[in-house]
């Protein structure tokens, strides 16, 4: 027997057939013995609209009455989920965040989970019952409800897990693994039977969006045997764990892109102690992202330029706050551009291995794609391009590190 969390994403709970159908996978570990905690996320399409219509009502709206709205989504599929499980005779109630209860900061919109009660938890497990919870939601400090960030259902299925010590954690989605890259971008993309939890983080915080981030953090914190699988077939998916379960480790074991990225150049700053302060302190203050930075030295000691990135969305407040800003940092000209994108590649093997970065400058080169930026870390490269070569991009990377499906 064994105790475990099955999260099913959007698209396995799309309308009544296919809530049958998870219902159906929850019941097979019923019978095989198992104590079952599943995590819904609201049916596919609905949180974009429930985000949509808050958006609509008011673009200065509310950020708790935003996660009134758009927690509703879940609450739906957890009492549809309840209903088909008891129908097909299965021992299901649902718990909403504030019932169990998750107890997140009172950060709305992009709550953190601090703690969950594990009481009524325990009790429904030994009873048998099978506990359906509404992810993406939780009760602040406040009382009122709050919610997890976009994707954020994966973090309450973890979490759950972590609080219940549960032995697996099963994320059920609309692809049957973790692959090499975006297996909608690359069709040659190889499924990973295992991906480290290191690299894990890395991809989903460089935009792959197969796990949200948080939930990654959370599963290798909490030593968590985390599982991305499908919901509609049968079959073994990806197994995110430790370093040491991995007995072949690629040097590269995927490529992320994030189209969420915006670029600002400052043209004509005062080369001298003090500038970047005055740029990015009020930046961070107003919550701003700040994410790649480039700054060349000047030839004269007296003028240089500074490019960095924020999210696409932050962009016209970026501007406006550096406008504002002009004189007192003292800049010539701000260019900004938001058709850029950053590509990534990872593999834990880059701690030991040169030469990741420059294979992948001279893919890029051979197919006539100029870099904008560069970082690097231990484990990860980033470079910014221009978006129209974002596809060829990744699958020029994809087969210069021989990740392709058919190089086996
Ligand atoms: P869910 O609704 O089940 O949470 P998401 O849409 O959030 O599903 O995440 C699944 C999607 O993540 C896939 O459909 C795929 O397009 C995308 N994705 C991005 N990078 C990867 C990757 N490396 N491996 C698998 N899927 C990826
Ligand atoms: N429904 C939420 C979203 O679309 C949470 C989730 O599905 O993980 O972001
Ligand atoms: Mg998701």
């Amino acid at each position: 027997m064994a105790r475990i969390v099955m999260k099913f994403g959007g698209t396995s709970v799309a309308d009544l057939d296919r809530i049958r159908n998870v219902a159906q996978r929850v019941k097979n570990e019923v019978d095989a013995g198992n104590e079952v905690a599943v995590v819904v996320s609201a049916m596919s399409g609905v949180t974009n609209q429930l985000v949509g219509y808050c958006e609509d009502a008011s673009p200065m709206y509310d950020a708790r009455e935003y996660d009134v709205v758009v927690s509703s989504g879940e609450q739906v599929t957890s009492g549809l989920l309840s209903i088909v499980l008891q129908s097909m005779g299965v021992a299901a109630r649902s718990w909403q965040g504030w019932q169990i209860p998750i107890r997140t900061d009172s950060v709305h919109a992009k709550a953190r989970i601090e703690d969950i009660g594990t009481e009524e938890l325990d009790k429904r497990f030994k009873s048998g019952e099978v506990v359906v919870v509404p992810g993406f939601q939780g009760v602040g400090s406040d009382n009122r409800v709050t919610t997890l960030g976009r994707g954020g259902s994966d973090t309450s299925a973890v979490a759950l897990a972590a609080a219940t010590k549960a032995d697996r954690c099963d994320i059920y989605t609309d692809v049957d693994g973790v692959y090499t890259t975006d297996p909608r971008i690359v069709a040659k993309a190889r499924k990973l039977d295992k991906i480290t939890y290191e690299e894990m983080l890395e991809l989903a915080s460089l935009g792959a969006k197969v796990l949200q981030t948080r939930s990654v953090e959370m599963a290798m914190k909490h030593d968590v045997r985390l599982q991305v699988l499908t919901s509609f077939e049968e079959k073994p998916g990806t197994l995110v764990c430790g370093e040491d379960e991995i007995v072949e480790q690629e040097l590269v074991s995927g490529i992320a892109y994030s189209r969420d990225e915006a670029k600002i150049t400052l043209i004509g700053v005062a080369d001298r102690p003090g500038v970047s302060a005055g740029l990015f302190g009020p930046l961070a203050d107003t919550s701003i992202n700040v994410d790649m930075i480039v700054q060349n030295v000047s030839e004269d000691g007296q003028k240089t330029d500074v490019t960095f990135t924020v999210p696409r969305g932050d962009l016209q407040r970026a501007i406006q706050l550096l406008e504002e800003k002009q004189e007192e940092v003292g800049y010539e000209r701000l260019v900004s551009d938001s058709d850029v994108v950053k590509i990534s590649v990872v593999g834990v093997g880059m701690r030991t291995h040169a030469g990741v970065a420059a294979t992948m400058f001279k893919a890029l080169a051979e197919k006539g794609i100029n870099i904008q930026v560069i970082t690097t870390s231990e484990i990860k490269v980033s470079v910014l391009i221009a978006e129209e070569y974002l596809e060829l991009a990744i699958r020029a990377l994809h087969s210069a590190y021989g990740l392709d499906a058919d190089e086996e």
